[in-house]
């Protein structure tokens, strides 16, 4: 039998972090050898070999650049990474071959499979929304896998040679009819008691596709999250999104 992968946590305090923490100790070929949160010294990461990170977006970045410099594989779920952070982080890992980082904006499988559902199914629909809705706390908006899910959305129509989604509205002083996301009217929901959720309608004549997806726990995030650390470590470079590691990437 193999050894068992040696894991630490960044942001271990938090909702997410303590979650990883727990199912990383209930995983036979894990151990968990360091728990890390705002103020601590990352020094040696305990040891890791992979290291979880779910902080918050300031934070992130330095610290897998801490991580990556000291030759760790990362799996990273803290949203923010936007172009320019992921490009930083490129000319980091190239420096350090054979260093793994998979950024994954959504580690609930459901999640991911709604957005290739979504994908496989846009090029039939001539309209299409998204509205995720989440718990209260949440201090960014639209989600990561909403704007994920609506870009993939556009790309699919962009390449089936369908226009603009039919909309009369001219006007909308308030942003009722929510953000756009490459053209895709995206709608964010805050309400107390909800976790992660998200629905993505498709509109043809007489007819309506509804796709949805709910983490009613954050232990949702689990087999992903491991799955991740399992593989990460056989994936150098950067990697964004967990459906590359699933088999779901052509
Ligand atoms: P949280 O606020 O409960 O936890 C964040 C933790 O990070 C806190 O304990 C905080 O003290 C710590 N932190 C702050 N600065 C730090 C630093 N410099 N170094 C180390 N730790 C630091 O938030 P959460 O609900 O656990 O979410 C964390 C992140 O994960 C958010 O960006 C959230 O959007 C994202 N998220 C991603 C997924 C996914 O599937 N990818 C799922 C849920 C949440």
């Amino acid at each position: 039998m193999s050894e068992s992968t040696r894991v630490a946590v960044i942001g271990a305090a938090g909702r997410m972090g303590a979650e990883v923490c727990r199912a990383v100790e209930g995983a036979d070929d894990l151990t968990l050898v360091g728990r890390f949160d705002q103020g601590d010294d990352l020094g040696d990461l305990g040891g890791a070999q992979v290291v979880v990170e779910f902080s918050v977006p300031d934070a992130s970045p330095a610290n897998v650049r801490h991580c990556v410099e000291q030759g760790v594989h990362v799996v990273v779920g803290t949203t923010g990474w936007d172009e320019a952070r992921l490009g930083s982080l490129r000319g980091t890992l190239s420096d350090h071959d054979g260093v793994g980082v998979l950024i994954a904006p959504n580690f609930a499988i459901g999640a991911i499979l709604m957005m290739r559902f979504a994908q496989e199914a846009a090029r039939f629909y001539e309209s299409v929304e998204v509205i995720e809705l989440h718990h209260p706390a949440k201090v960014d908006a639209p989600s990561g896998t909403a704007a994920r899910t609506a870009s993939l959305i556009a790309a699919a129509r962009a390449e089936a040679g369908i226009g603009d989604v039919p909309d009369a509205t001219t006007q909308d002083p308030d942003g009722a009819r929510g953000a756009r996301v490459d053209g895709i009217p995206v709608h964010s929901v805050r309400l107390r008691g909800l976790v992660a959720h998200q629905e993505v309608l498709l509109g043809g004549v007489g007819e309506m596709l509804t796709l949805r997806h709910d983490s009613f726990d954050r232990t949702s995030f689990m087999p992903g999250v491991l799955a991740g650390v399992r593989a990460v470590g056989d994936h150098p470079g950067l990697t964004v999104g967990l459906e590359h590691f699933l088999g779901l990437d052509d």
